[in-house]
């Protein structure tokens, strides 16, 4: 069977010349597909109009030869038939074609709770594609997110196939490559920017500049001063930004919706690490957890890509939400419950963590338990680094002027020391 889509055929009215086209060829070669120019193509397929007065299904077309898989006529009578044949085995067979209307049914199941079209013209900046930020960039491309710029120095190991969204045959590429691919096969209508580079001081203009560009910053780097310079940057350029990692050993994660200058920040809130820790419903273990897992060299941790699932999840919801504000949608009703900007998950009672000893979930609705998210509120802190008056406050302390990398270095509880 040949799928190929209207889009594809529709390229031959503008085009008197047969058209050669990439396809994905399946099963055998039983099942070919003709879709877009996109990258599950490899293998190479003849598009062509039938000249005037060609009868229907006669023979195999001149245009076949052994370096194509797959040829797709189109005649314009009767009705606009189109017929296909698949080479196997060095014959060409004559195989059913369907034509489909690629556009219409791409988002065609979610349409009535979310309008992709609302998306369409939304552009995301993803920094580190791991296990939490590849799941993030795919599903947002599943939502009809349409522009994406990517960041990630890594290239993928086989020790990141099980939790990663990439599988085996893509070791050794570039994360932000697979995840351009990735999801391109999910829409590839989408408009994908890869860097790949990590997020560092030198290149901070860089990372403004294309969060200037975009609606929103989405962060999951195995790295802190990432997430700070990040952080830093979606305030500088007034973007907000969803954070999203996982505790080590995944036994739990975090999601933090940061919204400049009017809710906290990810710099507010590693300056309160050592001011109110007492106040703080969430035990000091926790909020450690950021810092303890990323600041300082730590073993590989493992971690199940089950736990990390919810924590991506959120950070998709988090994401979908804010790309919709100012904008009807049925999913609206979740702002109400979506209010805090700091979202904690437990997957486990972890030994030797203030979570070991959660009540059991079984049918108790009181208190903290595993396996259910928590908001919790935060305010910012005026004299923040980031989004707040701190050099203001420093320089007329002190008497001094400090560069924003050494305000922020010097803010942070665990580099002070
Ligand atoms: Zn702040």
């Amino acid at each position: 069977m040949i799928t190929v889509s209207q889009e594809q055929l529709s390229k031959l009215d503008h085009c008197g010349e047969p058209l050669q086209v990439g396809v994905a060829c399946w099963d055998d070669g039983e099942a070919v597909v003709v879709l877009e120019d996109g990258q599950s193509a490899r293998e190479t397929g003849i598009l062509a109009r039938a000249r005037e007065g060609a009868a229907v299904g006669q023979r195999v077309p001149e245009y076949a030869h052994a370096g194509l898989r797959a040829v797709v006529m189109q005649f314009d009578h009767p009705s606009a038939t189109v017929l296909g044949w698949i080479r196997s085995e060095e014959q060409w067979h004559e195989a059913r074609v369907e034509v489909i209307p690629l556009r219409d049914d791409l988002y065609s199941r979610v349409r009535g709770i979310l309008e992709t079209a609302a998306l369409a013209d939304k552009t995301v900046v993803l920094v580190g594609l791991g296990s939490v930020g590849s799941t993030i960039a795919v599903e947002l491309a599943k939502c009809g997110v349409m522009r994406f710029v990517l960041w990630d120095p890594e290239r993928l190991k086989v020790v990141n196939v099980c939790r990663h969204y990439a599988g085996l045959s893509h070791v050794g590429r570039f994360k932000t490559k697979f995840l351009r691919d990735a999801i391109l096969e999910k829409n590839p209508y989408a408009q994908v920017t890869t860097h790949e580079v990590g997020v560092a001081w030198e290149n901070l203009q860089i990372v403004r500049d294309c969060l200037r560009q975009a609606d929103l910053g989405i962060g999951s780097p195995d790295n802190q001063e990432a997430r700070i310079i990040l952080n830093k940057a979606c305030v500088d350029e007034g973007r907000p930004l969803i954070l999203a990692g996982a505790f080590r050993r995944a036994f739990g994660g975090q999601v933090f919706r940061i919204r400049p200058r009017r809710s906290f920040c990810y710099q507010c809130f590693l300056g309160a690490l050592d001011t109110d820790l007492e106040e703080q419903a969430i035990p000091r273990e926790v909020l450690a957890e950021p810092i303890a897992y990323s600041d300082r060299p730590v073993p590989i941790e493992p971690g199940l890509s089950n736990d990390i699932a919810p924590i991506s999840t959120m950070a998709v919801k988090l994401a979908i939400q804010e790309l919709l504000q100012g904008k009807p949608t049925t999913l609206r009703s979740l702002d109400e419950d979506l209010t805090a900007s700091w979202f904690i998950w437990v997957n486990r009672r972890e030994v030797e963590t203030d979570f070991a000893a959660l009540k059991p979930l079984a049918c108790d609705i009181d208190g903290m338990h595993v396996l259910r998210w928590y908001g919790v509120r935060y305010e910012r802190v005026k004299t923040c680094p980031a989004c707040g008056e701190y050099n203001a406050a420093t320089q007329e302390k002190l008497g001094m002027h400090i560069s924003e990398e050494e305000a922020l270095a010097f803010a942070q509880p665990s580099l002070r020391e």
